[in-house]
C-alpha cells in the first residue's frame, strides 16, 4: 500500500498555487517568534529560504560545511536562469516554459509543480535584480536574454559566465540581513551527520564542528534540507568536490522516501577526461551552444588521424564535416536537450568518429561565429570561458575549435516531497537540487537555479508556514531528549568504526573504484546485464571498504579524510539505490537510457503503460531491499506524447 499524497491542490492548472496561498494556514506574527527552524545549505535554495524565512519573523539556524555560505557550490552555475518574461517578444509564455520543461523531463515530472515554478519564474528575476544581481544588459539597458537546450525561445538571464556567483552574492546579501538582525544564526563549518525524529516528525539535527570535531545536537519546529545534488556518486563530475547526498541519505533511513534516484544528468558540454590521477571534471557552459558548432570528421580515417596527432581540425574541409546535432534534429540543432546531445556525442565517438587522443571528444566550433560577429562580441559573451578552457587545455579555443565529452553533472532524483515540498516525514521539507521534484528524467538548462530560487523565496515561506500553522503551542525542544542522544550515539559510532579499522586504502581510492562502476554500468547508456552487474559489484566494495579502508587522524580535530569518509559509506549505499532504480525502470526516458528500450534511430523509448510513475524507494533496515512505491504521474491538462526534436 501506497503511503504517498502528493498533496496537489484542486482546480485548474493556473490556479493551483493561488488557490493555495490564498487558503493555506498562517502563523501570527507574535507567534513567529516562538518557533524555530533549521535549514540546512546556504546555496541558493537554502540561502533563499533562510533569508525569506528570517524576514518572515521565524527563529531560523542555518548550516553549511563551508567556511561561508558564498562558497557554496550553486557559486560555479554559469549559463543562467530561465525565467517567462518574454522580453525578446519571440513567443514565450509561462505556458510555453512550463511545456517546455515537461517535455525536456520526458513526461516524467508532476505537472502542477513544473507549472508553479513557470508561473514563478519572473518574479524570480523581479527579485533578484532588485537585489543588485548584475544581469547581463543590452545596450539600451534591458535585461539581455540567450537561449538554452531544449527551448525555441531566448529566456536565459545571465550575468556573464558567472550567473550563479552573482545569484548567490544576491541571496547571500539577503541572509546577511536576517543574520544582522538576528533572525537568522549562521552555523558555518558544520557537517549535518543525521536528523532526529521525535513521535514521527523532524525535530533536529546531529552535526559535527568541522574545525574541532566537537559533536552538537541542535533541534527546532522543522527542518529543511537544501543540501545539494549527489553527482559525486560517479567521483569524477561537474560538482564541486564537496558537494554530496549525505543529508538525503540520512534522512532516507529515518524514513523520508527517495525519489527517482537513479535520474541523473549527464551534460554534453564538458572537458575530456585526461588522466586517470584527476579528481574533477569542468564544465564548458550550455550558453557557448548558443554560437558554437558541434561536429565531428565525417570519415572515420579522418578521425583516426586526428586522434594520432596527424591531422588538426582545421585540415578538414567544411564537407568533411559532420554537424551531427544539426543533422538529426534541425530543428532545435546544437541547442537540442543535454540528454539527446550526450548521448549523440556517445553514438558517434563509439562509431570511431570521436576526436582527442582518446576519441572520446567532439569538437565545439566558434569559427563560424567569429566569422559573423567578430572576435570582440565572443569574448564579451564568452571571455571568461574561452579563459578557463585554455588555463585547463593550454589552447586557444578563439583560434581552435574546443574539445568536448558527455560528464555527470546534475541528479534529478532526490528526497520525494509532495507539492508543499515537504518529505515523507512530516516536518521534513527538501529545496532545490536535493529533492526530486520538477525536473522528470532530464533537467533542461539554467532551470536549477530557477527551481532553487523559486523553492527557497516563494514556495517554503508560504508551504513550511502551512506545516507550522498548529505548532506555536509546542514548546521550544530541549536536545536531551532520549531521541537526540540516540542520534548522537549512532553519528559517534559510526566515526569511531571509521577511525578504528585503519586500513591499508585511502577513501578516494574507492571512490575511484565506485565512480567507475556507476559509469561503466549506471551511466549514460544501461542495461540489465550491466545493472545486475553493479549490484553485485558494490557491495563487495562496500565490504572492503569497511575492511580496508585508512582514515588517518582522529575524531576531535579537523579531518577532511574523516568528513570523506563518511561521505563515501553513503556513496556505497546510495550507488546501490540507483543501479536497482535504473533496473527497475524498464524503459529509456531522458537521462535514463536503457539500451534494450530504443526507436529504431537510438532514440529513448518511454513505456508509459508500465513507468508513469515517480519511483518513492522506502528503506527497510541495512542489508533489506528497500521497498518501492509508485506515485502516478496524473496529466490531467496536457497530452502526453513522444518527444521530438527534430
Ligand atoms: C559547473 C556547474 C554549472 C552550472 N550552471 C548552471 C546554470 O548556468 N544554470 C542552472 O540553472 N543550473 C546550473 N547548474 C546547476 C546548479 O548550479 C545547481 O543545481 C544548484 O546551484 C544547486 O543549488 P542548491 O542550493 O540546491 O545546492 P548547493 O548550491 O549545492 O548548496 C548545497 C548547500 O548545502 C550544504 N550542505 C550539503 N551537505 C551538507 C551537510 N551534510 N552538512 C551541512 N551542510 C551541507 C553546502 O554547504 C551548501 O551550502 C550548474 C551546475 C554545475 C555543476
Amino acid at each position: 500500500m501506497t503511503r504517498l499524497n502528493s498533496k496537489i491542490p484542486a482546480g485548474p492548472l493556473e490556479e493551483k498555487w493561488n488557490t493555495y496561498k490564498a487558503t493555506q494556514n498562517l502563523v501570527n506574527p507574535a507567534n513567529k517568534r516562538k518557533i524555530d527552524i533549521i535549514v540546512v545549505g546556504s546555496g541558493l535554495a537554502g540561502a533563499a529560504a533562510a533569508a525569506s524565512l528570517g524576514e518572515l519573523g521565524f527563529k531560523v539556524k542555518c548550516f553549511t560545511y563551508h567556511d561561508s555560505p558564498r562558497r557554496a557550490h550553486s557559486i560555479a552555475a554559469q549559463g543562467g536562469i530561465n525565467a517567462a518574461k518574454n522580453y525578446r517578444n519571440d513567443g514565450d509564455s509561462v505556458y510555453r516554459l512550463f511545456m517546455d520543461t515537461i517535455k525536456g523531463g520526458d513526461y516524467r515530472s508532476r505537472e502542477a509543480n513544473v507549472y508553479r515554478l513557470a508561473e514563478v519564474s519572473n518574479a524570480i528575476i523581479d527579485q533578484c535584480v532588485a537585489q543588485g544581481v548584475p544581469f547581463a544588459r543590452e545596450y539600451g539597458g534591458l535585461l539581455d536574454n540567450r537561449s538554452f537546450g531544449g527551448a525555441l525561445v531566448s529566456r536565459t538571464f545571465y550575468a556573464r559566465g558567472q550567473t550563479g556567483q552573482q545569484l548567490l552574492l544576491g541571496a547571500y546579501g539577503a541572509l546577511s540581513k536576517e543574520i544582522h538582525k538576528g533572525s537568522v544564526t549562521m552555523y558555518n563549518r558544520r557537517d549535518m551527520l543525521d536528523v532526529v525524529i521525535v513521535d514521527g516528525r523532524a525535530r533536529g539535527i546531529i552535526v559535527r564542528d568541522n574545525v574541532t570535531g566537537a559533536i552538537e545536537r541542535h533541534s527546532a519546529h522543522a527542518v529543511i534540507l537544501a543540501t545539494g545534488g549527489y553527482g559525486n556518486v560517479f567521483f569524477l563530475s561537474t560538482m564541486a568536490m564537496h558537494s554530496n547526498g549525505s543529508s538525503a541519505w540520512q534522512a532516507y533511513k529515518k524514513g523520508a522516501f527517495f525519489g527517482n534516484p537513479s535520474f541523473t544528468q549527464i551534460h554534453p558540454t564538458c572537458i575530456p577526461v585526461h588522466g586517470d590521477y584527476q579528481s574533477k571534471l569542468t564544465l564548458m557552459s550550455e550558453s557557448l551552444r548558443n554560437d558554437g558548432r558541434i561536429w565531428v570528421p565525417a570519415k572515420k580515417e579522418d578521425a583516426l588521424k586526428i586522434q594520432k596527432g596527424e591531422l588538426k581540425p582545421k585540415d578538414i574541409p567544411e564537407e568533411d564535416r559532420d554537424y551531427y546535432l544539426e543533422r538529426k534534429y534541425p530543428a532545435y540543432g546544437n541547442l537540442s536537450p543535454r540528454d539527446i546531445s550526450s548521448r549523440a556525442a556517445k553514438e558517434r565517438c563509439d562509431a570511431g568518429h570521436g576526436v582527442g587522443s582518446t576519441g572520446l571528444a567532439v569538437y565545439l566550433d566558434f569559427a563560424d561565429a567569429i566569422k559573423r560577429l567578430g572576435r570582440n562580441v565572443i569574448e564579451a559573451r564568452y571571455g571568461n570561458l574561452f579563459q578557463m578552457y585554455e588555463k585547463i587545455v593550454d589552447d586557444n579555443p578563439y583560434e581552435t575549435p574546443m574539445m568536448i565529452f558527455p560528464a555527470v553533472h546534475y541528479t534529478m532524483g532526490g528526497t520525494w516531497v509532495d507539492y508543499e515540498l515537504q518529505s515523507t516525514i512530516p516536518g521534513l521539507f527538501v529545496t532545490g537540487e536535493a529533492n526530486f521534484s520538477d525536473h522528470g528524467a532530464n533537467r533542461l538548462g539554467a532551470s536549477a537555479l530557477m527551481q532553487g530560487l523559486s523553492d527557497g523565496y516563494f514556495v517554503i515561506p508560504y508551504t513550511v508556514q502551512n506545516y507550522l500553522a498548529d505548532q506555536f503551542k509546542v514548546p521550544r525542544f530541549s536536545t536531551d531528549l532520549p531521541e537526540f542522544a540516540a542520534a548522537e550515539k549512532d553519528v559517534r559510532d559510526q566515526i569511531d568504526r571509521l577511525l578504528s579499522i585503519k586500513g591499508k586504502r585511502s577513501v578516494d581510492i574507492f571512490h575511484r573504484e565506485l565512480g567507475k562502476i556507476m559509469w561503466e554500468y549506471v551511466g549514460m547508456a544501461r542495461n540489465k546485464e550491466g545493472l545486475e552487474k553493479a549490484l553485485s559489484l558494490i557491495p563487495e566494495l562496500r565490504a572492503e571498504f569497511w575492511k580496508d579502508v585508512r582514515v588517518p587522524g582522529k575524531a576531535d580535530e579537523l579531518n577532511p579524510e574523516l568528513q570523506k569518509a563518511t561521505r563515501m559509506a553513503d556513496y556505497l549505499e546510495l550507488g546501490e539505490l540507483m543501479a536497482l532504480d535504473a533496473l527497475h525502470r524498464e524503459e529509456s526516458c531522458g537521462g535514463h537510457f536503457r539500451e534494450e528500450h530504443q526507436t529504431p534511430d537510438g532514440e529513448a523509448l518511454r513505456n508509459d503503460k508500465d513507468f508513469f510513475h515517480v519511483a518513492a524507494w522506502e528503506y527497510k533496515g541495512p542489508d533489506q531491499k528497500p521497498e518501492l512505491h509508485k506515485e502516478p504521474l496524473k496529466y490531467e491538462f496536457i497530452e502526453v506524447k513522444q518527444r521530438s526534436y527534430k
